[in-house]
């Protein structure tokens, strides 16, 4: 990878830890999950609103947290965002995969995607606690 695009990289997750888009609770919603790192401090509370066509029509977070945890939530509600829940469990497939070090299998992510921002943590298994927190939030929302 080079150094531009590291940059780049970089940019998104400083631009989104400081000011996370999508910050608040959904309402209504009818989907909502916690979302805890206690290794870093992070936490998070995450709402969203699931139609009766089985798009995700709202997404929200609250928390706190480090810049990672925080731009990982606010680039996943960003992309989940009016997406059908089928497309967006391939999505959390995939960011699982990316931000542990295989990106050969992905299926709907690509290198143009913003959430690519984040494939750098997959070096630091502190970090990836960080990243994936918010997804593994949403995910367990899905089975409740
Ligand atoms: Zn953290």
């Amino acid at each position: 990878m080079n150094d531009l695009i590291n940059d780049l990289y970089q940019e998104i997750i400083l631009d989104h830890g400081r000011e996370p888009r999508n910050f608040g609770e959904c309402d209504p919603h009818n989907k909502s999950a916690d979302g805890h790192n206690p290794l870093c401090g992070d936490n998070l509370k995450l709402t969203f609103f699931l139609n009766d066509q089985n798009i995700i029509e709202d997404i929200k977070f609250t928390g706190e947290g480090c810049a990672i945890s925080l731009a990982s939530a606010s680039l996943m509600t960003e992309k989940l965002k009016g997406k059908k829940i089928e497309v967006a469990e391939e999505i959390f497939k995939d960011f699982t995969n990316l931000v542990s070090g295989s990106d050969e299998d992905l299926k709907v992510l690509n290198e143009e995607d913003s959430l690519y921002a984040l494939k750098g943590v997959g070096g630091f298994p502190m970090r990836v606690k960080c990243a994936t927190m918010a997804w593994h939030a949403f995910n367990q929302a899905l089975k409740d």
